[in-house]
């Protein structure tokens, strides 16, 4: 295998109608590494995932995936795009559509593969997350955490080469968390190359290589789990984990 990380973030800035949301921040992510960038409300997370796709143009900087640069260059957006699958917090499935009607749909248009061959991967991945029985339920019908699996399972159909994960437990109540949590885990065991941004605590530290800690723009610690969540080093990472204590606390109490 090579060195050559997966991802390759250079320096990269974007701002907003001339203000600053990202201010030089550089990342690689290699194969196989899962990779949680953390941070308050508004420092740029979900605008740093957005770059990473292509769903944001960076103002200066490069990206690159597998050494290739895919930032700056309209004409790949479709192809960045599939290898970099991305899901949100709002699950954004089609309504009018069935389960397996929205997991068929990139397949068979954005990468024209046969249907029955898609509708055959589909049922297996439906089966692993638990929810094999669901395939022609509408979305309506499913619950936010169902609604969170399948959409886990879009974005694995399209074959990604990495996932960038934007808080996608957020809207949960919070008996679904795990369940899609759980499903995360899994790929990760699995291999999966994934940015995650989380405010789950217990789960980053439980699913990441390395951690990132993101304020006003920029990376202020980087670190593997362990140290960031146990021993951050700068007085702004123990501020931020000091706000999840009561989280911890209500956690331990259950054991
Ligand atoms: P986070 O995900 O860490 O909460 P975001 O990346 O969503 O932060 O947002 C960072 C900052 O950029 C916020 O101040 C937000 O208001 C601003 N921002 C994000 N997207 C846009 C946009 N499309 N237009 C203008 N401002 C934006
Ligand atoms: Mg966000």
């Amino acid at each position: 295998m090579s060195n050559q990380p997966l991802l390759e973030v250079r320096n990269i800035s974007k701002g907003f109608d001339g203000t600053g949301v990202l201010d030089g921040v550089s990342l690689t992510i290699r194969e196989g590494e899962v990779l949680v960038i953390v941070g308050p409300s508004g420092c740029g997370k979900s605008t740093l995932l957005r770059c990473i796709n292509g769903l944001e143009q960076i103002d200066s900087g490069e990206i690159l995936l597998r050494g290739e640069t895919i930032s700056g260059k309209k004409k790949n957006l479709v192809s960045v795009r599939q290898r970099v699958g991305m899901v949100f917090q709002s699950y954004d499935l089609f309504p009018h559509l069935d389960v397996m009607g929205n997991l068929l749909l990139g397949p068979t248009k954005a990468l024209k593969r046969p249907k029955a061959e898609v509708e055959q991967e589909a049922l297996i991945a439906l089966r692993r997350v638990g929810l094999e029985e669901k395939a022609h339920a509408l979305p309506r019908t499913l619950s936010g955490g169902q609604k969170q699996r399948v959409a886990l399972v879009r974005a694995l159909l399209m074959k990604p080469e990495m996932l960038l994960l934007d808080e996608i437990t957020a809207a949960l109540d919070p008996e679904m968390v795990r369940e899609v949590l759980n499903v995360v885990l899994d790929l990760a065991r699995d291999g999966m190359t994934m940015a995650i941004v989380t405010h789950e605590m217990r789960f980053a530290e439980a699913v990441a290589d390395r951690v990132i800690f993101l304020e006003n723009g920029k990376i202020i610690e980087e670190g593997p789990p362990a140290e960031f969540f146990h021993h951050p080093k700068t007085q702004r990472a123990r501020q931020f984990l000091d706000t999840f204590v009561y989280e911890t606390a209500k956690n331990g109490e259950q054991g």
